[in-house]
C-alpha cells in the first residue's frame, strides 16, 4: 500500500505548480527551454543583487557618505548575504553547465508525441469537466478539493 502524499498547503502548492509546468510545457523541447530560462533568470537576479550588495559594502568600507537607504543593511548583514549568494551563484553556474548538456539533446518528433501523450495523462487540464467529475468520484466528496484555488 502506497503512502498518501502529503497534503499540507506547501505540498499542494508544489503539486499544482508541478502539474501546471507539465501541462503548459508538455514537450521535451519546451521543458528544455523552460528550465534553461528559469536557471538563467535566477542567475541574472542573484548576480544583480550580489553586485548591488557588493557596491554597498565597498562604499561602506571606503567611508563614503552612505545614503539612508544603504544604512538599512549592517556591514555584517551585507557580508553574510554576500557569502550565501556567492555559494548560490556557484551552484547555479554548475547547474547551468549541466543544463547546457541537456540542451544539446535533440528528440525526434515521434518521441515528442510520446512526451505530449504522457503529459496529458500526468497532468490533465484541471478545469476539464471530465477531470473535475473524476476527481469528485475519487475523493467521494461533493466539493472538488482544489475548487477554492480555481480562478
Ligand atoms: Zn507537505
Amino acid at each position: 500500500m502506497t503512502e498518501e502524499p502529503c497534503q499540507c498547503s506547501d505540498c499542494q502548492r508544489f503539486y499544482k505548480e508541478h502539474d501546471r509546468l507539465i501541462r503548459e510545457f508538455p514537450t521535451f523541447k519546451q521543458q528544455q527551454e523552460l528550465n534553461w530560462a528559469s536557471i538563467q533568470s535566477f542567475r541574472t537576479l542573484c548576480n544583480k543583487v550580489t553586485n548591488e550588495l557588493q557596491r554597498q559594502l565597498s562604499e561602506r568600507e571606503s567611508n563614503k557618505d552612505i545614503s539612508q537607504e544603504e544604512k538599512y543593511f549592517s556591514a555584517e548583514e551585507l557580508t553574510d548575504a554576500l557569502d550565501e549568494l556567492e555559494s548560490v551563484n556557484a551552484y547555479l553556474y554548475s547547474i547551468e553547465a549541466l543544463m547546457e548538456r541537456i540542451f544539446d539533446t535533440k528528440i525526434s518528433n515521434k518521441i515528442e508525441s510520446k512526451f505530449k501523450e504522457l503529459a496529458n495523462e500526468l497532468a490533465p487540464d484541471p478545469l476539464n469537466v471530465d477531470r473535475i467529475i473524476l476527481n469528485r468520484l475519487f475523493h467521494q466528496t461533493p466539493d472538488f478539493p482544489d475548487k477554492k484555488n480555481i480562478n
